[in-house]
């Protein structure tokens, strides 16, 4: 890849170079002689932090003198990832996630996410404020790095879709909608998912869907467990890529109809790639994401002794399609990767029997989501560093309404930092790893690069393998979409 790593300085550090700080006493943190790596492009350059944010970037010769240095020569230096599709201490089919907002933000922190998107899950019957404030009484008292809410709507009264505007108003401005797991008791109706679509375009919110036909779905899963085709190998077969793409489509109507912003959660397919450069090409804001699984997993380990545990929604694809994702992610039509975390542990994954009737959907990742992506994207030049930086941290915070607070190295930033060895090599073993499953759908893999710090707020949460941080340090972020203009 290292044909787009130029070391140069942009106009815009230019103009921070050697920038004064008029106070002469010391500032917290200096980290000296690292290579910054942001969608620009890479840059050497030192970063001064003072009281949590990023104060100057330049040469350290020219600043203060600081209380501490971290010398960052050989290593990368990054914004704090974003992670904007995470599942902590959450509900399925009666059970519930291994991790807390304790325990999964502490994996977090060792992943390099600084700053994470969990939900707000609407109860049958619920008012949404009721719920966003139960489910920040969780989350603020455990929280070790920062965080926001997405609300997602299961029940579409009329008290809920009033309040909308409010939710979207209290620095929430993204909204969620199901068009899959209606036994589960998430998804909602066409009609109300327009109306909310509408609400949602009114008040510059962002409308987030899980984009899968029900129906189909429900039917093709009811049909298999009759015939006894339950063992985990005809898992992709219950919900075919035909169940996507058609929701896909769908959904895009009723965006294009509104007007509305929207993002697309876990995009897997090809044909889904081409539905996204479609409606891109046309200038509408509209995003999708896919996840780290879909970039390096396929379907063949659902035929696997423990095939069950890779079980999640959509389906593990063909190679073709992660081939389709890389070049979705070269041309600009997927906008962000993330992990969409969930930590179900084996007995969690292998209460059927090993089949995939009745079990949890989902994997546990957000710990291993930039060495993953590193060592397959960024080491074999499928992307530039610089570009797999936008992907994780700067496009989350634009398309989320985080920046430039979030996603940013420029003075005035929260000062959330990670510091990247990409010389580091080593070997995926679950019982060395901080979420609290025991097993990763990444064990036994090698992986190049390794995060040896990282800053949230200034502060050093994560140092030679030991989380420093505090239960609870960690803030909710207000985000807003007002004034944001997405140019593509
Ligand atoms: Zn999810």
């Amino acid at each position: 890849m290292n044909r787009r790593e130029l070391i140069t300085t942009t106009p815009a550090l230019i103009a921070t170079l050697g920038t004064a700080i008029s106070s002469q006493s010391p500032v917290d943190l200096v980290i000296r002689g690292g290579r910054a790596v942001v969608p620009e492009g890479i840059f050497r350059v030192d970063i001064a932090i003072q009281g949590g944010k990023i104060v100057a970037l330049g040469d350290s010769s020219a600043m203060p003198a600081a209380r501490k240095v971290i010398d960052a020569r050989d290593r990368y230096v990054l914004p704090g990832l974003i992670d904007s599709h995470v599942h902590f201490n959450t509900p399925f089919r009666g059970m519930k996630t291994r991790d807390d907002f304790y325990t999964g933000s502490i994996a977090a922190a060792f992943g390099g996410v600084t700053t994470y998107i969990d939900f707000a899950i609407q109860p049958k019957g619920r008012d949404l404020l009721s719920v966003i404030k139960d489910r920040r009484a969780e989350a603020d008292p455990q929280t070790v790095v920062d965080y926001s809410l997405h609300m997602l709507v299961t029940d579409p009264t009329p008290i809920a879709l009033e309040q909308l505007a409010d939710v979207i108003a209290s620095g929430m401005p993204s909204v969620k909608v199901f068009m899959a797991f209606g036994r589960e008791g998430l998804m909602i109706d066409d009609g109300a998912i327009l109306e909310i679509m509408r609400i949602v375009q009114q008040n510059n919110g962002i409308i987030a869907v899980h984009t899968e036909n029900n129906a189909i779905a429900e039917r093709l899963s009811d049909e298999y467990e009759r015939t006894g085709k339950t063992a985990a190998a005809y898992y992709p077969e219950t919900r075919p890529r035909y169940v996507e793409l058609e929701a896909i489509r769908r959904a895009l109507f009723y965006a294009r109809l509104t007007g509305v912003r929207y993002y697309g959660f876990h995009l897997t397919i090809a044909e889904g790639v081409e539905e996204f450069r479609q409606a891109r090409s046309e200038g509408l804001p509209i995003f999708t994401e896919t996840c780290t699984h879909y970039l390096v997993l396929t379907e063949d380990v659902y035929r696997q002794p423990d095939g069950a545990n890779y079980v999640c929604s959509p389906p593990l694809r063909t190679r073709a399609d992660v081939e389709a994702l890389w070049r979705g992610i070269q041309d600009g039509v997927i906008s962000t990767v993330t992990a969409d975390h969930t930590a179900w542990d084996l007995a969690q994954k292998q209460i059927g029997g090993g089949t995939y009737v009745g079990i949890p959907h989902g994997l546990p990742g957000i710990e291993l989501r930039l060495p993953v992506l590193y060592t397959e994207g960024v080491v074999p030049g499928r992307i530039s560093f610089p570009r797999l930086v936008d992907l994780l941290s700067t496009s989350l915070a634009k398309i989320w309404g985080f920046y430039p607070q979030k996603g940013s190295l420029a003075p005035g930033a929260d000062a959330d930092i990670v510091l990247f060895d990409p010389d580091a090599q080593w070997m995926v073993d679950p019982s060395h790893l901080h979420m609290p499953v025991d097993w990763s759908p990444y064990a036994g893999r090698t992986l190049r690069g390794r995060i040896t710090e990282v800053i949230s707020a200034g502060e050093v949460v994560i140092e030679g393998r030991q989380f420093r941080g505090k239960r609870g340090r960690g803030r909710f972020i207000r985000r807003s979409l007002d004034g944001v203009r997405f140019t593509r």
